[in-house]
């Protein structure tokens, strides 16, 4: 009997510890979800393939955006 509570009182500490786990990911993942939104404000679409690129390493020409120089030239 005493065998079978301990073991009891085993997985009840387990079940806990995994709660806390759980809670401590999802508070973390949350915080990192938040974060992205301003990025994806910064893609610009290649004019050519489509391809979404940062606008810090999309080539600009005129209005339109390119992904690589050669897809700028590609495109008249
Ligand atoms: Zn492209």
């Amino acid at each position: 009997m005493r065998r079978m509570f301990g073991m009891r009182v085993l997985i009840f500490i387990l079940g806990i510890a995994l709660v806390v786990w759980i809670l401590i990911r999802l508070a973390r993942g949350s915080s990192i979800a938040k974060k992205p939104d301003k990025q994806v404000d910064d893609m610009v679409r290649c004019k050519h393939c489509g391809v979404y690129t940062p606008r810090q390493q999309a080539l600009q020409k005129g209005e339109r955006y390119y992904c690589s120089d050669k897809h700028r030239d590609q495109d008249r």
